[in-house]
């Protein structure tokens, strides 16, 4: 019998540690994923300013799994209802899968946008932005998207400036009324000041029509001239899922043994809600995706035949946010919304419960130093 994770951000890399301890060492185990190593991602646009966070929040995967075969591979396709994926360099077969692809960037078709924009989601792409905005010494920079990744991005290209004694003039537009959209309305104003106060200028309620060479179009018939422009303005599904977000219920289960997991999949919770694509959420996911893959491992490999064992439900339960913004924090903690201090606390200390979670002691305390 196998078991294979497929990818190793937050949602594989919990579910094959899991499933590390729990599976007998009879059922084999295999991890494939495109990069060496797990990536905290919720960190990633610090490495735009200080590319030497790289180290902290790059975890060789050698070092945070265990008797799991690593495979670094992409994959391209998988086939569930024949229990295979197609790698870039062979196929793999499985009893059980979990999928923890994440996602990527949606540029929504928007004309010229893939074209000129750089996204964020790896490594090599906090480095192009970085090369980009010193190139141009500052100069004008626009960001497209004001979620959580994008409202981190400009803050840290504000800083960024601040610190290099660049001339720049950052823009961040965003499509919905608020920045933040879908959190509660002190949150958003949090955020929205802390913005303001590090000379961000926030365009909301105006979408990005399209982009060329040097110009970024709005839908108010307006264009704004940049010299680096970011683009976070959503996500869709990997290609190895052909770009979709797998719609999947409570259980995580998909066709057969194949489950998805965080920002794979367009989660319904057990209380009917939809589930955010968030780095809390794909942690949790993944505990009750990889509990219901050993829960059918072990009763297959019972022999007992009979009723299929009774599965897990996801339900969605947040304990809060936090944003950066630079130097400065907004964290939700239930109705209370932290700026300062408490909120850069709350922000290092969920990195750092992370990764000591993964055994990763010495980056979780620098992490810490390096925030506070
Ligand atoms: C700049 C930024 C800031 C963010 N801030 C926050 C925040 O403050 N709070 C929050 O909750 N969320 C935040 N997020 C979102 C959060 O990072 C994601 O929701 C989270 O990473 C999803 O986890 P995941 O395990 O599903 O996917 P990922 O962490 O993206 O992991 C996907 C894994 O799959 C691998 N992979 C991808 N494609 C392939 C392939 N074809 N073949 C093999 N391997 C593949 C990748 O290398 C990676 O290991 C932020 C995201 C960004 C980009």
């Amino acid at each position: 019998m196998h078991v294979a994770v497929f990818g190793a951000g937050y949602a594989g890399l919990t579910a094959v540690r899991r499933l590390e301890r729990t599976l007998p060492d009879s059922v084999g185990l295999t991890l494939v994923t495109d990069e060496p190593y797990h990536l905290v991602q919720h960190e990633l646009h610090r490495a735009i300013r200080r590319p030497d966070v790289t180290d902290t929040i790059c975890l060789p995967l050698e070092h945070v799994t265990g008797r799991a075969t690593l495979r670094i591979e992409r994959v391209e396709s998988i086939d569930p209802a024949a229990g295979t994926a197609t790698l870039a360099d062979g196929d793999i077969e499985y009893d059980y899968a979990a999928v923890c692809l994440g996602a990527e960037t949606a540029f929504h078709g928007l004309e010229g946008v893939e074209e000129h924009a750089l996204p964020l989601k790896r490594l090599e792409h906090a480095e192009r932005i970085r090369a980009a905005v010193h190139a141009a010494e500052g100069g004008d920079i626009v960001v497209g998207g004001g979620g959580l990744s994008g409202i981190q991005v400009a803050g840290e290209l504000a800083a960024l400036a601040e610190e290099e004694e660049y001339d720049a003039d950052i823009t961040l537009v965003e499509r919905n009324e608020s920045v933040a959209s879908g959190f509660e309305s002190a949150f958003q104003r949090a955020v929205l000041e802390e913005l303001t106060e590090r000379d961000v200028t926030v365009r909301t309620g105006v979408g990005v029509t399209g982009a060329d060479d040097d110009r970024v179009h709005l839908d108010t018939d307006e264009s704004l001239a940049y010299e680096t422009l970011v683009w976070t303005g959503g996500i869709r599904g990997p290609d190895a899922l052909a770009g979709d977000r797998a719609a999947t219920r409570e259980t995580l289960r998909g066709e057969n043994g194949t489950f998805y997991v965080g920002d794979s999949a367009r989660v319904t919770d057990a209380n009917g809600a939809a589930v955010p694509a968030s780095a809390q959420t794909a942690l949790r996911e993944a505990k009750v995706a990889a509990d219901n893959i050993a829960a059918l491992v072990d009763h297959d490999l019972s022999g007992s035949g009979g009723f299929a064992p009774s599965l897990d439900r996801y339900s969605f339960d947040s304990p809060g946010w936090v944003v950066t913004v630079g130097d400065g924090a907004v964290a939700q903690v239930g109705p209370t919304v932290l700026r300062g201090q408490a909120a850069r606390t709350a922000k290092a200390s969920i990195g750092a419960a992370h990764l000591s979670s993964v055994g990763a002691i010495t980056n979780a305390s620098t992490l810490v130093r390096d925030e506070l």
